[in-house]
């Protein structure tokens, strides 16, 4: 289903007051945000694979089972699914309770929609669940604003069958359509309007991973693995501890695009690889990156949990999964 990134209507300038809100949409600014982990602190999958589930010690083999490849991630995570007896209703009852929304999380969603800053949730989890916590955690009204790109679900009423619907067939094999999207011109790469959008990022694990590479800016929750790949691998990141550092962040860099480009061009802080989401902007359509059959870093996003807690991998290892100049756009 495509995912709509078309801005929300700018409120109409009453006052003095309101100028700031229309001048910060010179330059489209869009967010692409991870959910566990990010948004939430905990993980929404884990918290229902240990309470009504294959329980916590079984997730940790069948995690294992991934990391040494001895099982596919789409087989245990099959199985992980699987593993649930319970009725939607009941397994949300544990997750409302365990669940912790970062603290200033709702503000910088509020501020986002004020701002006409599409708001998109990227996530390997299952979308009726991640819609229903963010209905639940923020009221449907602003949950509406957030458009989640994530696989399906069929979930039985008695909730003896949980069953992720994949976004795409493994079995298609590599996709070679991202070198063919390297080809398209850069007049896909602007919105609407001719303006050329500044990219956003947002995410915590080692599966943020391949799409923090695709950012304009990067934000990476402090102290944590994503953090850990970028200080090692020089990419360029802002770390956060809450949403509220976030928010102050891309204040100032909406001032410095401003000053430098007044919204004219290509975005004060450039990174050609971000044309993959600009891409996605600019034409409605859902991020093929995560439609497209998975390869080695697709499924690190994909998947993120198998990859979560591996070890930091050697610059070779990184080289590999994302190799210069190939898929990342
Ligand atoms: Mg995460």
């Amino acid at each position: 289903m495509p995912i709509a990134l078309t801005p929300r209507p700018v409120p109409e300038i009453k006052h003095l007051g309101d100028v700031k809100t229309r001048s910060a949409n010179k330059r489209k600014i869009i967010c692409f945000s991870d959910f566990d982990g990010t948004i939430f602190m905990q993980d929404t999958g884990h918290v229902l694979f240990d309470n009504h589930g294959c329980g916590s010690k079984r997730r940790e083999i069948l995690d294992e089972q991934i990391k040494t490849g001895d099982r596919s991630f789409r087989d245990v995570s099959e199985e992980m699914w699987g593993s649930l007896n319970v009725p939607f209703e009941d397994g949300f009852e544990v997750m409302e309770k365990t669940l912790e929304i970062d603290p200033d999380f709702q503000s910088f969603h509020q501020y986002c929609i004020a701002n006409n800053i599409p708001f998109n949730v990227i996530s390997a989890g299952l979308k009726p669940i991640l819609r229903r916590v963010l209905d639940t955690f923020l009221g449907e009204e602003a949950s509406s604003h957030i458009d989640i790109v994530a696989n399906d679900a069929n979930i039985s009423a008695d909730g003896s069958e949980w069953k992720p619907i994949w976004r795409h067939d493994t079995e298609l094999g590599h996709d070679k359509a991202l070198s063919v999207q390297e080809a398209r011109k850069e007049a896909e790469l602007a919105c609407d309007d001719g303006s050329i959008p500044l990219i956003v990022f947002i995410g915590d694990g080692v599966s943020d991973l391949p799409a923090a590479r695709e950012a304009d800016v990067l934000f990476a929750r402090r102290g944590l693995r994503l953090e850990e790949y970028c200080t090692e691998h020089k990419i360029p990141y802002i770390p956060f501890d809450t949403f509220a550092d976030i928010q102050r962040e891309i204040e100032k860099i909406k001032e410095e695009d401003d000053k430098k480009t007044a919204g004219k061009g290509l975005p004060a802080r450039f990174n050609p690889r971000a044309n993959l989401w600009r891409r996605v902007s600019s034409k409605n359509a859902v991020p093929r990156y995560v439609v497209m059959s998975p390869t080695k870093e697709e499924k690190m996003f994909l998947w993120p949990e198998a990859f979560t807690e591996l070890k930091t991998p050697s610059v070779e290892t990184i080289e590999e999964a994302f190799p210069v100049g190939t898929v990342q756009g």
